[in-house]
């Protein structure tokens, strides 16, 4: 039984935005369930669709919330530059999204394109863009129409924050972009499956001795299933979107409603 599985689970993968954190406060029980499970010699990693910081600037936040034990903290921006080259070669990008997700395209080797010279763009890349504009919106759609192929780090729709409100999600952008231009986008985080399959390689855990715990059943369920962990969705009591969420929880091996909770059943509490 799934259950008692977790309490021999050798690795955790966390979620960080509505899992972890809400904008930039610790859920409740959260840094306690993260200490003990370090303490009882867990490997702990964290992955976040995050498009706006890199798994460095994370790894700052969590040690200044007093997450002392984060060590492995992955985003899509650690790998965008990499998966751009890959599939592409090296590339003449449009950047929709923020200056951190251009600042990394760029030290990858890519060239940056200006929104006004979009009909030169080989690629676009489009994240949540706090700067959106119509004109962005517009350069982006017609490049990406024109044939440069579309990638973002995630497809989330919302990005929840501070007080159970949210903002829109990279994937509300994206989806902006991609009807207009009538493309799919190439998705690079969750729930694809480099990020998780990094995040084990770096604990040294295998994906059949490590469970992921997150808040979203397409990215964070499906995506760790695909590459055979265990599956762990947090949905705490009085969200707003909660019982949308319960409605397919059976996706996951296991529901919890709180950080006790979790802490009870990997025996660590
Ligand atoms: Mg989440």
């Amino acid at each position: 039984m799934p259950a008692r599985l977790l309490s021999t689970v050798r690795g955790f993968v966390f979620d960080l935005d509505g899992c972890v954190w809400n904008g930039s406060v610790l859920n409740p029980g959260a840094s306690e369930l993260l200490a003990a499970l370090h303490r009882g010699g867990r490997a702990l990693g964290f992955i976040s669709n995050n498009s706006r910081a890199t798994g460095d600037d994370l790894r700052e936040l969590l040690h200044r919330l007093g997450v002392g034990a984060a060590r492995h903290v992955l985003t899509p921006l650690e790998i965008i530059g990499e998966v751009i080259r890959q599939r592409f070669g090296t590339a003449r990008v449009l950047v929709v999204g923020a200056p951190e997700m251009a600042a990394v395209i760029a030290r990858a080797g890519h060239e940056l394109v200006d929104v006004k010279d979009y009909r030169a763009a080989t690629v676009v890349a489009v994240g949540n863009d706090f700067d959106l504009s119509y004109e962005r919106l517009t350069a982006a759609a017609r490049a990406v129409a024109g044939g440069a192929p579309l990638v973002t780090p995630n497809v989330d729709p919302r990005l929840p924050i501070e007080g159970g409100e949210f903002l829109p999600g990279c994937g509300a952008i994206v989806e902006a972009v991609a009807v207009a231009a009538g493309v799919r986008p190439i998705v690079v985080g969750k729930p694809e499956p480099p990020l998780f399959r990094m995040a084990l390689e770096r604990m040294a855990v295998p994906p059949a001795a490590a469970a992921m715990v997150g808040d979203s059943i397409p990215s964070d369920i499906r995506g760790a299933k695909a590459v055979g962990m265990l599956t762990v969705l947090y949905a705490p009591e009085g969200r707003t979107d909660a019982p949308a969420r319960r409605a397919d929880a059976g996706e996951a091996d296991l529901v919890v409603g709180s950080f006790a909770e979790l802490s009870s059943l990997a025996g660590v509490s």
